[in-house]
């Protein structure tokens, strides 16, 4: 789910992420990573998904003991120390609005959005994620706050 999540709210093409997945693991079958990867895992079609299994740090610490030993702090969104996976998710939002708005069980999310909307801070995580992008592509997201 954490593998899915990361290249979903990172906009990775799906096949890739499916072919990364059958060159990483032994027991990769197609029928058993095409349609948990490409479906399920990121909503690639949407046929029998019905929304994107996509979330923040919060749904990750609630899942998981992950977030005790990291880095990064889970409950911020923005400045340096704040969880890539929250600026990521909101910004994933935001960027696919047109298409998810209008899910029923997206809603919620999307009232979340607004307040970050109406708050400023949207164009806070658009510039957090534009710095981790740039760390990606210098291969150091990881290596800085
Ligand atoms: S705080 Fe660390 S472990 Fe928790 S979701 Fe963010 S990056 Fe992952």
């Amino acid at each position: 789910m954490v593998l899915a999540n990361f290249a979903t709210l990172w906009g990775v093409e799906p096949a890739e992420l499916n072919e990364w997945f059958h060159a990483t693991y032994v027991d990769a079958y197609h029928w058993v990573t095409t349609p948990n990867v490409i479906e399920m895992g990121q909503y690639a079609h949407g046929i029998f998904a019905t929304k994107p299994y996509v979330s923040s740090a919060n749904y990750i610490d609630r899942m998981s003991d992950y977030c005790d030993t990291c880095k990064y702090d889970p409950d911020r969104d923005t400045g340096e120390g704040a969880c890539p996976f929250n600026a990521l998710y909101w910004d994933f939002l935001a960027r696919n609005e047109d298409e998810l708005r209008s899910n029923h069980r997206m809603r919620l999310m999307y009232g979340h959005v607004d307040d970050k909307r109406d708050s400023g801070t949207v164009s806070e995580i658009r510039d957090r994620v534009a710095t981790l992008r740039d760390r990606a592509s210098d291969g150091e997201l990881y290596s800085q706050t």
